[in-house]
Formats: structure tokens, sequence, C-alpha cells
């Protein structure tokens, strides 16, 4: 079976670091994606800088509209002037015509084809005409989908489940074969393991199938969230198909400093060659991607029901009997086998998002700690957040200028609410249901 390779990144003369080989036998590239405002020349330059020093392989930048598109051209000119020639990738959504622009600029774009036009045919017209676009400009393509923001035209036919997932991507992969464009990344991303990981198996079963050769994959948990959980979870789903040879790309998504999800995604890398044993561990962050990656893949495939953590230690000292629990806690639930706290599930913001995120997501964590079994959704921006909330039972969505809307699952049922008071009215509602709900 043929696994599909090609570079990403314009070259440019006398730096060969300006393109890196994705797909067929290439290591597996860490990428991550900036915060910051994309027309914020200064600060996305900072940012890709440290991610630059930091060993990011791939970088992708918001791109919503024309002026982004202008400033990822002045990013890129700035990044190369410091000899910085790291890949860049436009993120772009619901604009076929921002799409179309930054493919000229661009070494990847990343879209969402299902979202280019309300009308399929005319998503389709469009995606052919990117095709093009791309081909003529050397610009690679990721049709990147998530489980939270599939079509009306496609759940109806197959549900909100991993099958639509992998249904959605096989249409457009079709058109690219059509187009004889090959050029192209795909990824399939949940916040659930269970739905990530089934949907890249049934994908990658599917292009064997029907194509005959495997597009290479980008892997991802999207909206983990932060600390232990963030972490925990994407090593879960991420290493679950490392370990089967999916997997070309792969993007630990933390609403932390973005910096951080480069050592956490080298660090999945890495533990793939641990061995079964007691877990030796520099620090923490490191003790618990090697467990995850150790045990959590047969944990969510149900092969084993607990983990062994004797004799691990951390640092040089003996994992505590409590820090043991904690973690087991947290990967138990990050496979869907046991569920003892409240279900996090929050964007890694970008240049969308307009306000503190991980401060706010930080607090709503510590207030709403009490609620296990509640599924509590923090997002950047009301754009793409309601629709990548997935099955969150209640959503916290930033609106901008300082307001927010709450959902009680796809629905709005307060807006425009000052932030100070938002935490509030977010517990307030929570609680109220939960006493409806006992009465
Ligand atoms: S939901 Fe979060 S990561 Fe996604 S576009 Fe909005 S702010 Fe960015």
């Amino acid at each position: 079976m043929k696994r599909l390779s090609f570079d990403i990144g314009k070259p440019v003369e006398g730096h060969p670091e300006s393109c890196v080989t994705i797909g067929g036998d290439s290591p597996i590239l860490v990428q991550t994606m900036c915060n910051t405002a994309t027309q914020d020349v200064e600060a996305s330059v900072a940012q890709c800088r440290a991610m630059y020093k930091a060993g990011a392989q791939i970088i992708r930048l918001t791109t919503q509209g024309p002026k982004e598109v202008e400033a990822l051209k002045l990013i890129k000119e700035r990044l190369h002037a410091e000899g910085i020639f790291t890949p860049l990738v436009a993120d772009v959504h619901f604009s076929a015509d921002v799409a179309l622009a930054v493919a000229r600029v661009a070494d990847k774009v990343r879209i969402n084809p299902g979202n280019f036009a309300p009308v399929h045919e005319d998503a389709c017209r469009k995606f052919r005409e990117l095709i093009g676009v791309c081909r003529e400009c050397g610009t690679v393509l990721r049709i990147g989908l998530n489980h939270g923001s599939l079509g009306e035209r496609i759940t109806t036919l197959y549900g909100n489940t991993p099958l639509a997932m992998k249904e959605a991507v096989m249409e457009w992969l079709r058109m690219c074969i059509e187009e004889d464009f090959y050029n192209v990344v795909v990824s399939l991303k949940a916040s659930n393991t269970r739905v990530m990981v089934d949907a890249y198996r049934l994908l990658n079963e599917a292009m064997q199938a029907e194509f005959g050769c495997v597009f290479p994959f980008h892997l991802g948990v999207t909206e983990a969230g932060n600390g232990d959980q963030g972490r925990i979870k994407s090593a879960v789903g991420i290493s679950a198909l490392l370990k089967e040879g999916i997997g070309d790309t792969i993007r630990v998504s933390l609403t932390e400093n973005p910096v951080n999800e480069i050592e956490a995604g080298r660090q999945i890398i890495a533990a793939l060659e641990d061995e079964e044993g007691p877990i030796e561990a520099a620090s923490w962050n490191e003790f618990i991607i090697r467990a995850s990656v150790m045990y959590g893949p047969a944990l969510l495939d149900c092969r084993i029901d607990d983990c062994d953590l004797s004799g691990c230690s951390v640092d040089g000292k003996a994992l505590g009997a409590e820090e043991a629990e904690a973690f087991k806690d947290t990967l138990l639930q990050a496979c869907r086998r046991r569920f003892t706290k409240p279900e996090y599930i929050a964007c890694p913001g970008c240049g969308r998002t307009l306000y503190n995120l991980e401060d706010t997501f930080n607090e709503v964590k510590r207030r709403t700690a009490h609620l296990a079994g509640v599924k509590i959704a923090v997002m950047g921006c009301i754009v793409n957040g309601p629709g990548e909330m997935a099955d969150a039972d209640y959503g916290y969505v930033g609106e901008g200028r300082g307001h927010v809307t709450l959902y009680r699952g796809k629905t709005p049922v307060m807006r425009t609410i000052p932030q100070e008071e938002a935490i509030d009215r977010l517990l307030e509602l929570i609680e109220s249901d939960l006493k409806q709900d006992k009465k």
C-alpha cells in the first residue's frame, strides 16, 4: 500500500530547510499554531521565532480575511530576513476567497471545505478553483474536518459520527484525485478520543480500499484543554494511531502558551520507543505523557482495565500514591473508561480569540471542579466556538469586546453577558439545571 509523500514549503535557494517532507517513511513532524492576532505582525513574528527555537517544524496562523493575508506575507518576509524558513500554514474558515488569496502566500492552507459556501455545489466549485491555485503556486492543502463542525448534509445521512467524518473527507479527496492533485494532508479531529481514533482508523481503511494509497495524516485531539488533561488526552489519541502507523504530523492543542505544544509533541513521539516497565521520568509532564502513551491506547480499546505504575519515578523521586491515583483518574477519563471529574473542552485559542482564554479556562475549572460528569466548553470565539464544542453540555463562548455568550448544548441561552459576570451566570445555569433534573 502506497503512503503518499511530498514537500511542504516553497523552496528558497540555499535554504533546504524551507521545505519539509511529509508522509511516506519521513519522520513525524511536530507543529503548532500561533494564538496571536495575525494582523499584529510584531507579536506574530516573536511567537513564530519562539516556536522555531523550540523546534516547531510547521507553524499555522489564523487567516480570517484579506488583512491577515497581507499580514501573513509580511510575517513570512520578516522571518526569512531572520533566517527562519519554517513552513507557514494559513488557517481559513468560511471564506473560499480568502483561501484562494492566501494559497499564493502560504506554504499550506488548512480549510474545512464543507464551510466554504452554504450550497454544496458552490463549495465544490470553489474547492476545485483552490486546487488550481495550489497546483500553480506549489501550495499544500489540508482538509481539516472536526467532529463538531460537520455540515448538515453529511450529518443528515450519517449522524454526528466517525463514519460521517470519514465520508465527508472522502468526498473532498475524490475531487482531489479527479483533479490529479495529491499534495493533500487530512485531519479528522475530535475532543473525544474514542471518536477521534475511530474516525482516523475508518479513513485510513477507506483510502486504502478505494484509492490504493493513503494521504498523509495530521493528528490531533482538538479542544483537549490544558495542563495534565490536555497532555494526557492528546497523548492517548495521538499515540493510539501512531502505534498503528497512522500519522505523519501531530499537533498537541493546549490552552496554554503554544510553544509548550512542541515539547509535548516531541515527548509523545519519543515515548513510542518506551519498553514496558517502570517509567523513570525527568519531569511530571514527561511522566504523564510517557505513561499515557504506554497504557492509554490499550485502555481506550478496552484491552486492559488498569495500569501498573509501581516502581515509577519522577526527577529521581518515587511516584507517590496520591499522584499515581490523580494521574490514573485523568487517564481513565481521557480513555473514556471512568468519569470522575467534569469533562472540559477548551480550544487552544488563536488570532480570533479576544480575551484571556487561559486564565478564564483555569477559573472555570476551579469553580466547576465539583460537577463530575458535566461537559463544559470554554471557547475563544463566537465564529467557530459554538460549532466546535461538539457534544458539550454547556459552553462559555467569547464574543469579543469583553462579552460572553453562554450555551446549553448548541443553544445560546444568555447572550452578551459582561465577562466579569459570566462565570457566575454559567454556574447558576448549570446548578439550576441540575436541581431541575433532581425534581
Ligand atoms: S474556537 Fe478557538 S481555536 Fe477555534 S477559531 Fe475560535 S478562538 Fe480560534
